[in-house]
């Protein structure tokens, strides 16, 4: 049920919005067929192309990582974090390249989908809703291509953040993804509202949910299994909290390979 909206989200005329180039590097995107819906202004817009380098910089950051977040969660968890996300976030990229998305939304609807589908534990349930919820927010009817400004993207990336929070009944500090995820919305937010430009924006939540992910050492877990430790899970990491931190700094690694950054 949760994911009966996959094939739909991905609509037809996707091949068109991408051109034949979607198998190759995305870091060319911007002067493919996206370039020329690529929001006005200049700079600003984040298009399909980054969406699509943003779950790819992600994926490829948590195989990268997949021994880390495994031993973060052999530390307080069930020791399957890293095999688990890596292999999900496979799968995602399996999708994407199989029905190239035509909007930000719909690569987003995608991968919530995929993950939602494929791994599993908590996790997947939780980033696959993050991803879905961020991907409905971003999805009114534009037509495909249309790039988001940062302050829609920043909107819907707090509404993917909600969504988590609402399905893991977790709170900050209760030493899961929302301390790493819950920061980074906010430093969005805040960027926006100070007007900063796309990159800066993206950094800021980069070292906003890499701070956060570290601020969970000395917390005792509340939520999760790593809850069942009590005491003893103070002195680690949450491996949630750690692979949030990897998915949000894949942002600035996305937006300096494509037009965004
Ligand atoms: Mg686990």
């Amino acid at each position: 049920m949760m994911n009966a909206a996959s094939d739909d989200a991905m609509g037809t005329g996707a091949d068109d919005a991408m051109g034949a180039g979607a198998d190759g590097p995305m870091g060319s995107g911007a002067d493919g067929p996206m370039g020329a819906e690529t929001v006005a202004g200049g700079g600003g817009g984040l298009d399909t192309a980054f969406f699509v380098a943003w779950l790819e910089e992600a994926a490829g950051e948590i195989a990268r990582q997949r021994d880390r977040l495994t031993e973060l969660d052999a530390a307080i968890g069930d020791a399957d974090h890293g095999t688990n996300l890596d292999r999900g976030f496979s799968e995602v990229l399996r999708a994407l390249r199989e029905t190239p998305p035509a909007s930000p939304a719909q690569a987003l609807m995608a991968a919530g989908a995929t993950l939602i589908r494929r791994v599993g534990g908590a996790s997947g349930p939780l980033y696959g809703s993050a991803f879905r919820q961020m991907g409905k927010a971003l999805d009114s009817g534009e037509a495909p291509g249309t790039a988001v400004t940062p302050a829609a993207f920043a909107e819907a990336f707090g509404a993917g953040v909600v969504a988590v929070e609402r399905l893991g009944k977790a709170a900050a500090g209760d030493k899961t993804m929302i301390d790493a995820l819950a920061p980074a919305a906010r430093a969005l937010a805040q960027t926006v509202r100070d007007g900063l430009g796309t990159g800066e924006a993206l950094a800021r939540a980069a070292r906003a949910a890499a701070d956060g992910a570290r601020a969970t050492v000395p917390m005792t877990a509340r939520r999760g299994r790593a809850s069942y430790l009590g005491e003893r899970s103070v002195g680690h990491e949450d491996p949630g909290a750690a692979s949030s931190a990897l998915i949000v700094a894949a942002l600035t690694t996305a937006a300096s390979r494509t037009a965004a950054g």
